[in-house]
């Protein structure tokens, strides 16, 4: 038996202070309107309707994946600033798609038309179907994340073992709890789908597999309807609980409360825990330290960045499973090109196999630097932050400390906002990550900086000359 957990259940009571919000939002909304403009505000910003609030953060919903993603990247920040100037409770807004019942406020015309200006060729999202019963048989298991499908090398050798030997005896001592971590793309959800999969294949084990940000939604939502019991029990009724991406749940601190409960129920009545993070107990500040503390008490396994040899391979089983014959030349290639995580290795292949497939021709060398044209751009010029933050000091004349010291003075700050600029624009780096490598500062700063110095570039063209320059010259 598999037990997932659903989003469809979350049932969001009316919000106490909902009049309140409402007021702010139509605030919100048209000062929006006009920054944005009549056609893009009904274009994108109509279709926002208000969820809920937990604690300092909002939920907006948004019809469509599409949607969500492009008013997340274009107004993402911006909403973020008027909803904090508006409500100061609200520090931050998350952008979610709406599921079918969500209960949710209307969208708010603030124009009297409300026809679409423009319509957006994006399918919603499968209407998924109300589950029949309370029993959340949702199974979550990929079935091609197996054991036979992992390949083991030096760097995963450590936490494959201690992946297999939890599948093969749950519970034992000293694996409980299995803590994975690693970063992105290395294969800690692989691991985990893996364990469930054994165990599911051998039966007769209950296997509950779920991010941590699903148990965080269903908890609220579990709140919200007043069922957390019944949560709780469906918890606590596995035999192995699997909850990936921990790091997930710092900040939230119900949440983790609740998980070092669920957590320490499991364990101590003999059941299994497995949980993936993307660093170790010790390094995930924001976590509660007893829950840090317990996290560490089983087996800690460490998934280091992939080898050259692993990366090759990697490449070679799955060329060899997708029946196409690519050249050890291109492997080499590719494994000495894409180093950064397994997951972007195999998109890359992926492609070439699907390229030869469509086509019917060979794979080469030269074919696969054409396919592969964009990709391998793109880690040809990788700029990292350190990067930026010493070609920004010097051509402000700042001290490299400064990047990370408490200093406001404009003189220091401004170009400090600069480089947190051009690190949110140039990387893949979150806010938080971008916060932490200057000095520790919170999101909210570097979010700040960057809608502070998009602000400054509209206005003045000398100083967006300036950033555009430094700009090409660290993508070059
Ligand atoms: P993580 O959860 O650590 O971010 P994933 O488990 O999602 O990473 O892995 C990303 C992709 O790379 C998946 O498609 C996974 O199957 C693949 N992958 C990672 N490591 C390996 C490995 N050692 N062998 C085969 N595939 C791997
Ligand atoms: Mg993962």
């Amino acid at each position: 038996m598999t037990i997932g957990v659903d989003d469809d259940e979350r049932a969001f009571p009316q919000l106490e202070d909902g009049k309140a919000l409402e007021e702010s939002w139509l605030q919100i909304c048209s000062r929006l309107k006009g920054e944005v403009g009549e056609v893009e505000y009904r274009t994108w910003l109509t279709k926002i309707a208000l969820g809920p609030v937990d604690g300092d953060e909002i939920t907006l919903l948004l019809p469509t994946r599409f949607l969500r993603d492009w008013v997340r990247s274009q107004y993402g920040d911006r909403l973020s600033e008027l909803w904090n100037q508006v409500m100061p409770a609200i520090r931050r807004v998350e952008l979610q798609v709406a599921r079918p019942g969500d209960p949710v406020a209307p969208p708010l015309a603030l124009s009297e038309d409300s026809s679409d200006a423009v319509s957006i060729a994006e399918p919603e999202e499968a209407p998924r179907s109300a589950p029949e019963v309370r029993s959340d048989l949702v199974t979550a298991l990929d079935t091609r994340f197996t054991f036979d499908t992992f390949v083991v090398g030096k760097p995963n050798e450590f936490a494959y073992a201690c992946a297999r030997r939890v599948a093969e005896k749950p519970s034992s001592v000293g694996f409980n709890p299995l803590f994975l971590y690693g970063g992105v793309g290395l294969g800690k959800t692989h691991l985990m789908h893996a364990i469930g999969a054994e165990l599911v294949q051998r039966g007769n084990v209950s296997v509950a597999y779920m991010s941590a940000e699903k148990f965080m939604y269903r908890f609220i939502a579990a709140i919200r309807s007043q069922s957390t019991m019944e949560f709780k029990e469906q918890l606590r009724s596995v035999d192995v609980l699997m909850i990936d991406d921990l790091q997930f749940l710092i900040g939230k601190d119900n949440t983790q409360e609740e998980f070092f409960h669920t957590f320490n129920a499991l364990v101590d009545a003999g059941r299994q825990i497995v949980v993936s993070a993307d660093k170790s107990p010790s390094d995930l500040s924001g976590l509660e330290d007893r829950l840090r503390t317990r996290l560490g008490c089983g087996m800690v396994a460490d998934i280091h960045a992939t080898t050259f040899e692993l990366r090759i391979s990697i490449l070679e089983s799955k060329a060899a499973a997708s029946g196409v014959v690519v050249p050890a030349k291109v492997l080499e290639f590719l494994a000495h090109k894409i180093t950064s995580n397994v997951r972007e290795l195999e998109g890359a292949l992926n492609r070439l196999i699907a390229h030869a497939n469509l086509f019917g021709r060979p794979v080469t060398l030269e074919a696969t630097q054409d396919v592969l044209h964009d990709i391998l751009k793109a880690h040809d010029r990788r700029v990292t932050i350190e990067e930026i933050q010493k070609r920004v000091a010097e051509h402000w004349n700042i001290r490299l400390t400064d990047m990370s010291s408490a200093r406001r003075a404009r003189a220091v700050a401004r170009p400090r906002q600069v480089a947190m600029y051009l690190a949110k624009q140039l990387t893949s780096r979150s806010l938080p990550e971008i916060g932490r490598k200057f000095g520790n500062r919170d999101h909210t700063t570097v979010m700040h900086a960057v809608s502070r110095v998009a602000e400054l570039m509209e206005r003045d063209p000398a100083f967006a000359e300036d950033v555009e320059l430094m700009r090409r010259m660290l993508e070059s």
